[in-house]
């Protein structure tokens, strides 16, 4: 069984049995070959839009004898994958804005898909917006600190009427809101002190629109973490 980081294999806990998955920017394909080997993956291709990662996948996936099960295949998003072809999408470890943008170019390949599990290193708030937008709702969330970072983990399906996240969810988590994890409080103190140390810097600025438009984002943003971690 090879090894695997903590936050990948909590991913991988979001993965029903026996699913057909596509593992987008699959880097030296850990999360397919760790999901094949443990039972949980029956099929899965392994995407990369990059040379080197992509050798890596492919030298991975032949060094343990996955080639039956695991596909290495080249290219950009979800290009990789056909309609209908499997059942969950795993884009992880990259920014959510980069994300929603693969979803959103590679909206052509989501039918058939009923499950996307999204591991953004930061900015999970553009997933949260993009799931909203087209008609996906969060089922779960998970946050965890591997290495002195912090991860979330967004896991969703399909929903004709997806309910209205508030600004405060959409930035936070509506399920990691709930919880209220050290983790989480952990994270959100951090943004805080630092949003709360910009904020000084721009009082000390010559006011203009500008300053006054980016202090009042900032304040709000300061309103919903106090108000979430007390
Ligand atoms: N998913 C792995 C993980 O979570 O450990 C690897 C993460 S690594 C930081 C990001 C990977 O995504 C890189 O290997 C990069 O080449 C790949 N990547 C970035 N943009 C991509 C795209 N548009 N399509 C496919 N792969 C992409």
């Amino acid at each position: 069984m090879i090894a695997i980081s903590k936050r990948l294999e909590k991913v991988t806990t979001y993965i029903p049995e026996g699913a057909t998955i596509a593992d987008i920017g699959s880097d030296h394909a850990y999360l397919p070959c760790y999901g094949v080997q443990k039972g949980i993956i029956r099929h899965a291709v392994a995407g990369e839009v990059n040379k080197g990662p992509f050798d890596s996948a492919l030298s991975q996936v032949k060094a343990l004898g996955l080639e039956d099960q695991i596909e290495v295949r080249m290219g950009d998003g979800l290009e990789v994958i056909s309609a209908h072809e499997v059942s969950v999408v795993v884009i992880a470890g990259m920014g959510g804005q980069l994300i929603s943008n693969i979803l959103t170019r590679g909206k052509d390949r989501l039918p058939g898909v009923e499950r996307l599990v999204l591991q953004p290193n930061m900015g999970a708030k553009f997933i949260r917006e993009w799931l909203e937008v087209n008609g996906w709702v969060l089922v779960n969330e998970s946050i965890l600190e591997e290495d002195e970072k912090i991860y979330e983990i967004l896991v969703a399906k399909r929903s004709k009427n997806p309910e209205k996240l508030t600004e405060a969810e959409k930035l936070l988590g509506p399920f990691l809101i709930q919880e209220k994890s050290e983790t989480f409080k952990k994270k959100w103190k951090r943004e805080k002190n630092n949003w709360e140390r910009i904020v000084r810097q721009l009082q000390q600025a010559i006011p203009s629109d500008e300053i006054t438009k980016r202090k009042n984002e900032l304040e709000k943003k300061i309103e919903f973490v106090t108000e979430a971690i007390k």
